[in-house]
């Protein structure tokens, strides 16, 4: 295996055992960029002039006999979501090209503390709207296992740059899917933290009571690591938790002895489960059974309107939210309106692709007066039974584990002219964010043709401990996560 494929954990050991340096590391990533990315598209941005001095520099440290922290100088790419203080941040958005923003987001500022390498900006669904990469103005990013699929979607950009070795690992977002998805279309782990645990500063806002950074990585290890980097409480952030943050490395260990592990009865019955992920998930569910696991049975009658509820209360935040691109403040202009309103509409006109108008007005719709409570009233409603489903079943379970995904990547293009079929495939990953609950997507098998398939475990608030557990003991029994694409 080549160096640009290992876990960082394993890489950091590695390197403090001298038996490589950071810069071979660096020059391996950097290879793999160089040779793949103009087939894989996985960036928008490329900040690579710097990596392999930021390797040395750690290289150096090390030569010192100076403490060298895991991530110090290891290639790393960030969804271009996150703002990057003099690094162009598209949001993979015509209405945003050449923004260099002032500052660092606060995930951005804490990797830097730890001695961040970055690579550069990852593609995404425009503004995060999207299960595909499809939708971003800088074109689509393909899958590194399968050239003519999608690597899932909106952070399918950093899941695809991490499957290809053109980054060791990235950060995404999730606001209903957005890490879990495209690393279960890659085969690798996604964690979407509890809603809370990851500042928002500085990460461009979709839906703001729905969205959460973290990280895609080969492991759960690696992700344990980057979490343990990116969580805690922020003060520009209003809300970010005030929780002590654990050292998540400390539950890579363990079995399943005793774990009660929720199976979902309405999930199986939602109808558009692919046979293979049906199949694969039985075999899931054989090995936690193996590590000791006690399966149950649980009902949560609500979970079936969690597309209804989530593409209304989204479009709705977003419809808000997006208010903020003008003409006036950021991004480009359009030239020769000749008053304010129709600077605002031409801006938005040629800057907004079709899926976020599309969003734009759906939310403004649902939030009209005459509409507000048949639409956004009820849909919270909804959201609070949800929750109270999942308050419910955490009484019973410590985990809930089922399919990431109802079906592996689909084709480029496939699914682009029919939304509604592109919103239901979010149908077993939103759940998570509309009750704020942390989630992760492990890797869970492979179809027949060699598509990947996620394992998808969910936790009470807070309880990252527990999905960190389970994914290492499912981890120990599995090799899935150590197959890695054929790139051809
Ligand atoms: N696919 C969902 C949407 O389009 C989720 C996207 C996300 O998590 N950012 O809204």
């Amino acid at each position: 295996m080549e160096l640009c494929e290992s876990p960082i954990r394993e890489l950091h050991r590695r390197r403090l055992a001298r038996e490589i340096s950071t810069a071979e590391i660096a020059r391996s990533v950097l290879g793999r960029i160089e040779r793949y990315e103009t087939r894989v598209r996985a960036y928008i941005t490329l900040t690579t002039g710097d990596v392999l001095s930021g390797a040395e520099a750690a290289d150096a440290k090390l030569a010192r006999g100076e403490p060298v922290g895991p991530i110090e100088g290891m290639p790393l790419a960030l969804k271009d979501i996150f703002i990057t203080a003099g690094i162009e941040t598209t949001c993979g958005s015509r209405i945003l090209k050449g923004f260099k923003p002032p500052y660092d987001a606060t995930v951005v500022e804490r990797l830097k503390a730890h001695g961040l390498n970055l690579l550069g900006k990852t593609n995404l669904d425009e503004f995060a709207m999207g299960s595909s990469t499809e939708s971003s103005a800088y074109g689509p990013t393909r899958n590194p296992w399968a050239f003519d699929r999608v690597p899932g979607g909106s952070s399918g950009g950093s899941a695809a740059a991490v499957a290809a070795g053109e980054a060791l690992a990235a950060l995404g977002t999730d606001t209903g899917g957005s890490i879990r998805q495209p690393a279960a279309f890659t085969s690798l782990v996604g964690l979407k933290p509890t809603y809370g645990r990851v500042s928002r500063y500085g990460m461009i806002a979709y839906a703001s009571s729905l969205d959460q950074g973290g990280p895609i990585t080969r492991d759960i290890g690696d992700a344990a690591l980057l979490l343990n980097v990116i969580s805690g409480h922020d003060p520009r952030d209003s809300t970010s938790a005030r929780r002590p943050v654990p050292d998540f490395t400390r539950y890579l260990q363990g079995d399943l002895q005793g774990v009660r592990v929720g199976l979902v009865r309405e999930i199986g019955q939602a109808g558009q489960l692919d046979p293979e992920v049906g199949l694969a998930l039985q075999a899931n569910l054989e090995t936690l059974r193996a590590l000791g696991a006690e399966p149950v049975e649980i009902s949560m009658p609500s979970i079936e309107y969690a597309v209804a509820v989530y593409y209304i209360l989204a479009p709705c935040e977003a419809s808000s939210n997006l208010g903020r691109y003008d003409g006036i403040r950021l991004g480009p202009r359009a030239a020769g309106a000749s008053d304010l309103r129709e600077l605002y509409r031409k801006t938005r006109q040629q800057g907004f692709g079709a899926e976020v108008k599309r969003r734009i007005m759906l939310g403004t719709f649902a939030l009209s007066a005459g509409y507000y409570d048949a639409y956004y009233v009820r849909a919270m409603k909804i959201r609070e039974l949800l929750r109270e489903d999942f308050r419910r079943a955490f009484a019973r379970v410590e985990l809930i584990a089922g399919p990431t995904s109802p079906i592996p990547a689909f084709r480029l293009g496939e699914k682009l002219d029919d939304p509604l079929q592109m919103y239901l495939t979010d149908a077993y990953t939103l759940p998570a964010n509309l009750a704020g609950l942390p989630a992760v997507s492990i890797p869970g098998g492979f179809t027949r043709a060699g598509l990947p398939l996620g394992l998808q475990l969910m936790a009470d608030h807070f309880r990252e401990d527990r999905l960190i557990q389970a994914a290492w003991a499912f981890e120990q029994a599995t090799d899935h996560h150590r197959r890695r694409p054929a790139l051809s």
